[in-house]
């Protein structure tokens, strides 16, 4: 039956929700904070000219939302389908990691990749399919709920039994612990531990969650390689909006949302902040689950025990974004052209240094980052032989002790100093800079903490679990009142799935 629903936040999951819920013929409208839309994963112009935006790569995006949704039709483009990732040393060495294999590594390694590779693909390709489905109940009883259940035990067991019994084993490993069983180098095991710490509150040596995000970050299929989206990743999110548009989403912009309203214990509809009262037959939130349930519907409304589960999600964000506007391209050391994902992560230690300083509330003076400069490949991002470079600098706390106010000049200096071990002449490109920390992502952008995952992937908040059982299969335990963000399965990231999963949800139950 066709219902009125309304999306809390325009973020990529949001539009995803909306876009999926319209085309099954609901009436929907989005209520976005911001002034614009798009979420984490929206461009923005930082300095005159240049662009950017937070999320900047699409390893997790998955061609079924492009199909479905017909984005391409609404300017949905790649820049590049396989953007290298190049893991580069102090002194330009380098060893490039591409779909087809290693180049620059010792010979020991080269040959342990593959065999590296194809455990994670296997290991990943078992999982993938349940990233979209609704996580099942545990004991509902439902043959749906048993369905999944069982598929999730029968793609264990055709892993076979050698493949099934290793990925038992590694599923708990900390990363340094997997990349030495396989390699030798330094440089190379700091760059393949960084996919599995990315976004995260883990390092190289913390155990038990590594695996279960560097599965996530291998769970797209948009190419065999890393794919770099045109216009930033807001040319994903600005397709998404014109797919809903164009399937009579209405689409609001500054449009706060302060609460859900409940009726008879049903969520009935929502408040603005400017005191404006929409009424619909559903709610649904891409805010992150703390923002959701005890702000926008009240712990009031909700049994104790789940408000402490919610309320104890671990929300503090540990990655900063750093964008510069540059006149001219930076020089790295031992590099001819800086085209790539460059990774200035020299060895497990620099990284988990950093996530120690970072741990007590401090930062370290060495902070590892990953860095793209996209107008290499995509002229819309800067004016013309201008550059836009884009970093995502962990680890950085979002409680600085000192605060932010009084150590953000400190921290910008620790961050180019960092940059500039690689790249010794960035100063002199520097036309301006944008630095968010997590306690301006969360300012900004309206997501708790600035948390990558809107609350920490992991395997206490995983699956069944995320963000806490009582919320696991979207539906919130006020009927009407759903949940489709990153804090919901299958996580965080830019893959549109917790909304097209969440519109499923609400679809099924309605
Ligand atoms: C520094 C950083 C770098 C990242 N880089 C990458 C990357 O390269 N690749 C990748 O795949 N992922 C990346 N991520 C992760 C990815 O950006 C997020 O997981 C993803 O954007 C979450 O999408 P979402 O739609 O669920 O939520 P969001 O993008 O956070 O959108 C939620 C929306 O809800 C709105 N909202 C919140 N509260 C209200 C309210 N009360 N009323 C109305 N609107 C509200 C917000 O304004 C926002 O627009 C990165 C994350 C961070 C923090």
């Amino acid at each position: 039956m066709s219902k009125n629903a309304i999306i809390i936040g325009g973020g990529h999951n949001g539009l995803a929700c909306a876009a999926y819920l319209a085309r099954s013929g609901h009436k929907v409208t989005v209520l976005e904070a911001s002034e614009y839309l798009g979420g984490l994963g929206a461009t923005r112009e930082f300095a005159p000219g240049f662009r950017a935006s937070v999320a900047h790569t699409l390893p997790q995006l998955d061609r079924k939302l492009v199909a479905d949704l017909d984005l391409e039709k609404h300017g949905f483009a790649l820049a590049v389908d396989d953007l290298p990732t190049i893991a580069l040393g102090l002194n330009g060495e380098h060893i490039t990691i591409t779909a087809s294999g290693l180049q620059g590594a010792c010979d020991e390694d080269t040959a342990a990749y593959p065999e590296y590779q194809r455990l994670l693909r296997r290991f990943a390709g078992a999982i993938k399919p349940f990233n979209s489905k609704r996580p099942p109940r545990i004991e509902s009883g439902s043959k749906g709920d048993l369905l999944t259940l069982g598929q999730f035990g029968w793609n264990l067991r055709t892993l076979g039994k050698s493949d099934m019994r290793e990925m038992m084993r590694m599923i708990a490993l900390p990363a340094r612990d997997l990349v030495d069983e396989f390699f030798a180098s330094p440089l190379l095991k700091g760059a393949l531990s960084w996919d599995a710490n990315l976004g995260s509150r883990l390092a190289p040596r913390s155990p038990n969650n590594a695996m279960l995000a560097l599965l996530l970050r291998m769970s797209g299929d948009l190419s065999v390689g890393l794919p770099l989206p045109r216009g930033g990743v807001g040319g994903l999110t600005e397709a998404l909006a014109a797919a809903a548009r164009a399937m009579g989403v209405e689409l609001r912009t500054s449009a706060r949302v302060e609460q859900v309203l409940i009726k008879e214990g049903r969520a009935t509809g929502v408040r603005l902040a400017d005191g404006e009262l929409i009424a619909a037959d559903v709610v649904v939130s891409n805010a992150d689950p703390k923002t959701s349930f005890i702000d926008l519907l009240g712990a009031r409304h909700l049994d104790v025990q789940f408000t402490h589960r919610i309320n104890r999600l671990r929300t503090g964000g540990m990655v900063a974004k750093l964008h510069l506007a540059l006149d001219a391209l930076p020089e790295f050391t031992g590099l001819a052209n800086p085209i790539g994902r460059l990774l200035l992560t020299r060895d497990m230690d620099a990284i988990e240094n950093a996530f120690d300083a970072a741990k007590y509330g401090g930062f370290a003076p060495e902070l590892p980052m990953e860095v793209i400069i996209p107008s290499l490949a995509d002229d819309s991002l800067a004016p013309a032989g201008k550059h836009v470079l884009s970093a995502q600098v962990q680890y950085v706390p979002y409680d600085l002790k000192g605060g932010w106010d009084a150590r953000r000049d400190e921290f910008l200096e620790a961050a180019l100093n960092s940059l500039a071990a690689y790249a010794p002449n960035i100063r002199d490109c520097i036309s301006s800079v944008e630095l968010l920390t997590p306690a301006d992502l969360e300012q900004q952008f309206n997501a708790r903490g600035g948390h990558w995952h809107h609350a920490e992937y992991a395997i206490d908040n995983w699956w069944v679990q995320r963000p806490t059982y009582g919320a696991s299969q979207y539906q919130s335990p006020v009927p009407g009142f759903y949940l489709c963000g990153a804090g919901s399965h299958p996580g965080g990231g830019i893959m549109g799935l917790a909304g097209a999963n969440a519109a499923r949800a609400v679809m099924e139950d309605n």
